[in-house]
C-alpha cells in the first residue's frame, strides 16, 4: 500500500466519531472482540472513564495495603516518566541511576552493614521481591549441600501459616515443600521456638513477616533469629532469614526506630517491602535488598546486552514502566526521613485510635491495636450470637466503607475477624465519621432479638 492510501488514524477516529453521533446509542465499548471501527479519543476516554465509576471510592478501601493517594507533583512526575523502559537501562540511564539511589538509600533505612556495597533491586512488588529473595535462598542452601556432597532434591521453607499468598506460590514454583508453621492460641504469627522446630538440614531459610497481613502484628524476627544461632550452636545448622518487610519495611524504620528487625540481626541475609504499600507509590513497585554480595549467588545474575550495553539484572520479567521508580525516588527527595515519619506516625496514630474507640463501643474485642502495623483486627466477643463479622462489613458497606471480614488459618479457623488498614490520607476527621458509621449499625445490630439469616458462606481471605 503507498503511503499516501494510508488511513490517518486520526482522520479515522474523527469519522467513526461522527459516524457514531448520527447514530445516537450506537457508541459502545468493544467487550470481546476487536471493534472493526474506532471512536474518538474523546469518546473513548469520556466511556471509559465513566465505566471505572464502577469500581468504588479508593479512599474508603481499608482492605487494601496498597497506595491510594500521593501528591500532584508525584502523579504529574509519573505520567511524564510513563513511557520509559526500566529495563533499558541503556536508552535511560538516568532511570537507572535513580534505581540505584533508592536501593543505597532503602539498604541504609535497613541498617545494611558499613563498608558493604549495597545489593539489590527494583521489582514490581513484594511477591517478585519475595521470589528472587527465596530463589537466592534455595541456591546458596544448594550450593552448600553440593560441597558436603549431599543430596539437593529435598528443599523447603520454614514460614508462619499466616503468611502472604506468595511465599505459597513460591515454594509451588520452584518445588520447595512449604512447612507453614500453624498459628496457634492467641499467637497469631511464627515463633521462634515453633520455627525452630520445623527446621532440618533441608531448610534454605526461615522467611519472618513484619508485619502479618492478617492482623498487623511483627514477628519476632531478633528472637527467631537468636534461636537459630542456638540451633547453630547445638547442631552446626546455619540457616538464614529472610525478612518479608512488605509492609513493615517502610514503617518500622520510621515508627519503631529501635526495633531490630533488618540487617542489625546479622543472620537476616535479605529484606524486601513494596515500595507501592507503606513507601507511599502508586502500584507497582517493590524493592529486595541482600546484606551484602555473598547472600546473593553470581549465577542468578543475567548480563543483558540485548539493548546495548552491559547490564547485570536479576529479574523475573523483562520490560516494565520506569515511573513508578522514579516515583518512589520522588517521595524520598520530597518527603526526606522527617516527611516519612510524620506520614507513618500520623498513619499510626489514626490507626490506634481507631482501636481504641472501637474497642469502646462494647461488642467488640481487638485481636491487635495497631501499633506495629497501622493496621489491627477485631472480632465479636464470645456470646455474640445474633450477627457475625460478615454482617458488619457487609453493613459498613452500605455506606461505602470496605472492611474486610474474613477467618484466620488452619487452627484457629474458629477466628474470624474484621481488619482495618490506616494508609496515608486517612485523617482523624475520616477516622470519626468511620466510627460514626460503625456506632450506628452497631446499634442495629445489637437490636436484633434473633440472629439473621445466615448469608452465604464465609469468604477465604488470600491477601
Ligand atoms: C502485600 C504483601 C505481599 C505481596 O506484595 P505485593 O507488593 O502486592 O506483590 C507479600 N507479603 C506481605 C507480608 C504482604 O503484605
Amino acid at each position: 500500500m503507498a503511503l499516501s492510501d494510508q488511513v490517518d488514524p486520526q482522520e479515522a477516529a474523527r469519522r467513526s466519531s461522527r459516524g457514531a453521533a448520527e447514530e445516537p446509542g450506537r457508541r459502545r465499548l468493544p467487550i470481546g472482540s476487536l471493534p472493526q471501527e474506532g471512536m474518538s479519543g474523546e469518546d473513548a476516554y469520556e466511556l471509559i472513564a465513566t465505566e471505572l465509576l464502577l469500581d468504588g471510592n479508593a479512599r474508603l478501601n481499608l482492605a487494601t495495603f496498597v497506595t491510594t493517594w500521593m501528591p500532584p507533583h508525584a502523579a504529574r512526575l509519573m505520567a511524564d516518566t510513563a513511557d520509559k523502559n526500566m529495563i533499558d537501562k541503556d536508552e535511560y540511564p538516568q532511570t537507572a541511576e535513580l534505581e540505584a539511589r533508592c536501593v543505597s538509600i532503602i539498604s541504609d533505612l535497613w541498617n545494611s552493614p558499613d563498608g558493604e556495597t549495597p545489593t539489590g533491586c527494583s521489582t514490581t512488588g513484594s511477591s517478585e521481591a519475595v521470589m528472587l529473595g527465596a530463589l537466592a535462598l534455595k541456591w546458596k542452601w544448594r550450593e552448600k549441600m553440593r560441597a558436603a556432597g549431599k543430596p539437593t532434591d529435598r528443599p523447603n521453607l520454614v514460614t508462619g501459616s499466616n503468611v502472604q499468598v506468595c511465599w505459597e506460590k513460591f515454594c509451588r514454583y520452584w518445588d520447595v515443600e512449604p512447612r507453614l508453621v500453624p498459628v496457634e492460641g492467641d499467637t497469631l504469627h511464627l515463633t521462634a521456638e515453633r520455627a525452630v522446630a520445623h527446621c532440618d538440614e533441608n531448610t534454605i531459610g526461615v522467611a519472618a513477616v513484619l508485619g502479618s497481613t492478617f492482623d498487623g502484628s511483627y514477628e519476632p524476627v531478633r528472637e527467631i533469629a537468636a534461636a537459630l544461632d542456638d540451633l547453630q550452636a547445638r547442631t552446626g545448622l546455619d540457616i538464614p532469614m529472610h525478612v518479608d518487610g512488605a509492609s513493615g519495611g517502610f514503617v518500622a524504620p520510621f515508627v519503631q526506630p529501635d526495633l531490630e528487625w533488618d540487617f542489625r540481626v546479622p543472620r537476616v541475609k535479605s529484606i524486601n517491602a513494596s515500595g507501592h504499600k507503606y513507601g507511599l507509590v502508586y502500584p507497582g513497585v517493590g524493592w529486595v535488598i541482600w546484606r551484602d554480595a555473598e547472600s546473593l549467588p553470581r549465577d542468578l545474575i543475567f548480563d543483558v546486552n540485548y539493548l546495548g550495553g552491559h547490564m547485570p539484572t536479576f529479574a523475573l520479567n523483562f520490560s516494565r514502566p520506569g515511573s513508578e521508580v522514579i516515583a518512589q525516588y520522588f517521595m524520598f527527595a520530597s518527603l526526606g526521613h522527617d516527611g516519612y515519619r510524620q506520614v507513618q506516625q500520623q498513619s499510626s496514630d489514626v490507626a490506634q485510635y481507631l482501636a481504641a474507640e472501637i474497642e469502646k463501643i462494647g461488642p467488640y474485642r481487638l485481636v491487635t491495636r495497631g501499633d506495629e502495623l497501622p493496621v489491627f483486627a477485631f472480632t465479636l466477643k464470645a456470646g455474640i450470637t445474633n450477627y457475625t463479622v460478615f454482617d458488619v462489613s457487609d453493613k459498613l458497606r452500605e455506606r461505602g466503607w470496605l472492611v474486610p471480614a474474613y477467618t484466620f488459618p488452619e487452627n484457629r479457623q474458629d477466628l474470624s475477624v474484621l481488619r482495618i488498614v490506616v494508609r496515608a490520607g486517612m485523617s482523624h476527621d475520616m477516622a470519626d465519621l468511620l466510627l460514626a458509621d460503625l456506632r450506628d449499625r452497631t446499634e442495629f445490630f445489637e437490636s436484633l432479638e434473633a440472629p439473621l439469616p445466615r448469608p452465604a458462606e464465609t469468604q477465604a481471605f488470600s491477601h
